[in-house]
């Protein structure tokens, strides 16, 4: 059901750009790798990153969970976790990008869904095939399709359309699996990339995991496919989900939101049972993430991600093992953002870290070991501009200027919501004391407020004035075509 679905939605959009695209399972630049850069280290070590789409912080069990989560928590358990990593852009894209590139998705380029990831960026997979590895990724996601900027650096790069589905979990780790164990012993160091996407909408876990977080048995049921239909309306779910569900269909919804972090789980951890089989879960340097979270109803934004700019969405798990370099069970606190992931991997692996990058090399914090905080307070959020729903009663204001913006500054964080030409709401919110970001500070006389908002004005302008202006990068600018990117209607 869920491939026929997919496959009806996306069918326009893809074709259009089918004849553009790259083969589905491309092997690229063999002549390239051969003799081209030499080994970073000595000694080279593999670096093998996971990501996990959509998955929300707080459903990880190193973060409290009670969901349990051995797979994920074993990167960082055996090295370092971060207790609060964010997102840039609480969307795949942006996010995605700032993990293979350590910049900003306005520095990156990639700052819309369904974007290409320009060739101006570089790419981890460019780093470390310069420096002489094999490259490899196994994907599954429609907006990282092969033409669309992320295959750049890889050897090769697997997202074949069938796994654009969300019961794909088991599918990337086996094709992973295999090309590990095709791999000859004592061969070059490779750069490993695997993403899942099962906790992505629609919630539609296999019945073994659904039963795990819902005894009664009841499943998914048929919530997905009402959606589907239109006897649900999408974006009427979305923003005011109880005038559309029941409780207990809401309720439900989230038990299999919850089953699919599991189920994903279980696959991650057949992979982590071959890289320890195979030898390289010693010896690597592994990174594990999600691109952002989840909302579920929270602030009144059900089952989706990328219209707003609370915590729900841009709370990420951010995890990195590099044994005999991080003292298990190291932490870290304060502001983390994905953006420091990928120059942090480079350190730890003994490659060059690049001068300019927005992110930062957390290695030298985390050899420390025990609890540690994060050399940088500050980061900058920002909504999506090309999926936005017609039915966000929050986004009165259209295109790039509608764009919610958002500065984090330790725990205090003012979001700025446009609402006219030149005008904006504010929300500042302290999270040491307000997690949930429930009560809003900024009418309250808080010298926070205009503290933060000058702060916002110059970083925001610093990143605008590096900003890839050329909106040729995008590759699907049809908002009605964005609208259904692997998201139903
Ligand atoms: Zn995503």
């Amino acid at each position: 059901m869920r491939a026929q679905r997919y496959t009806r939605t996306l069918g326009a959009r893809v074709t259009s750009a089918r004849s553009a695209l790259l083969p589905l399972v491309i092997t690229l630049g063999a002549a390239a790798a051969a003799g081209c850069g030499a080994l970073f280290g000595p000694p080279p070590r593999p670096v093998i990153l996971v990501t996990v789409d959509t998955l929300r912080a707080d459903r990880v069990g190193l973060h409290g969970s009670a969901l349990p989560t051995p797979s994920y928590d074993a990167f960082g358990r055996e090295g370092a976790w971060a207790s609060t990593a964010f997102a840039p852009f609480p969307r795949t894209t942006q996010a995605v990008g700032s993990i293979l590139t350590g910049q900003h998705p306005l520095r990156h380029g990639g700052d819309g869904l369904g974007m290409r990831l320009p060739e101006s960026a570089t790419t981890l997979a460019e780093r470390y095939k310069e420096g002489g590895y094999e490259t490899a990724a196994f994907i599954t996601n429609i907006v990282l399709q092969p033409g669309f900027g992320f295959e750049q650096g890889f050897d090769l790069f697997s997202n074949p359309e069938p796994r654009w589905v969300g019961d794909s979990a088991f599918s990337v780790t086996g094709e992973a699996v295999a090309w590990l164990r095709s791999r000859p012993k004592g061969g070059k160091p490779f750069f490993l990339w695997v993403h899942y996407l099962d906790p992505h909408w629609s919630y539609e876990p296999r019945p073994e995991f659904a039963r795990r977080t819902d005894p009664s048995g009841a499943g998914a049921g048929d919530l997905a496919q009402r959606v589907e239909s239109g006897a649900v309306p999408w974006g009427q779910m979305l923003f005011d989900a109880p005038s559309v569900l029941t409780p207990a269909e809401l309720e439900q919804a989230t038990r299999m939101y919850d089953a699919e972090v599991l189920q994903t789980d279980a696959a991650v951890g057949q992979l982590v049972a071959t890289l320890k089989e195979l030898g390289y879960w010693d010896d690597a340097v592994l990174a594990f993430a999600s691109d952002h979270g989840e909302s579920l109803g929270e602030h009144d934004y059900w089952f989706g991600h990328g219209e707003y700019l609370y915590d729900t969405t841009l709370h990420v798990p951010l995890m990195l093992r590099a044994a005999g370099q991080i003292p298990p069970g190291t932490r870290i606190d304060g502001v983390v953002r994905l953006e420091d992931l990928a120059p942090t991997v480079l350190a730890l692996s003994g490659a060059p870290v690049p001068a300019g990058l927005d992110g930062v090399d957390l290695a030298p914090f985390l050899r420390r070991g025990g609890t540690v905080t994060s050399p940088r307070a500050t980061a900058v959020h920002l909504t999506d501009h090309l999926l936005v729903r017609n039915e966000n009663p929050r986004r009165p204001v259209a295109g790039r200027e509608g764009r919610w913006w958002a500065l984090r500054d330790g725990t205090l964080k003012l979001i700025r919501i446009p609402v006219g030409p030149g005008a904006w709401d504010e929300e500042l919110y302290d999270l040491a004391a307000d997690p949930g970001e429930t009560v809003n500070l900024a009418g309250t006389g808080s010298a926070d407020t205009e503290r933060l908002r000058r702060l916002l004005q110059t970083l925001s302008t610093d990143l605008l004035k590096n900003a890839p202006t050329d909106d040729g990068v995008e590759t699907h600018p049809d908002p009605d075509r964005l609208r259904s990117l692997g998201y139903a209607r």
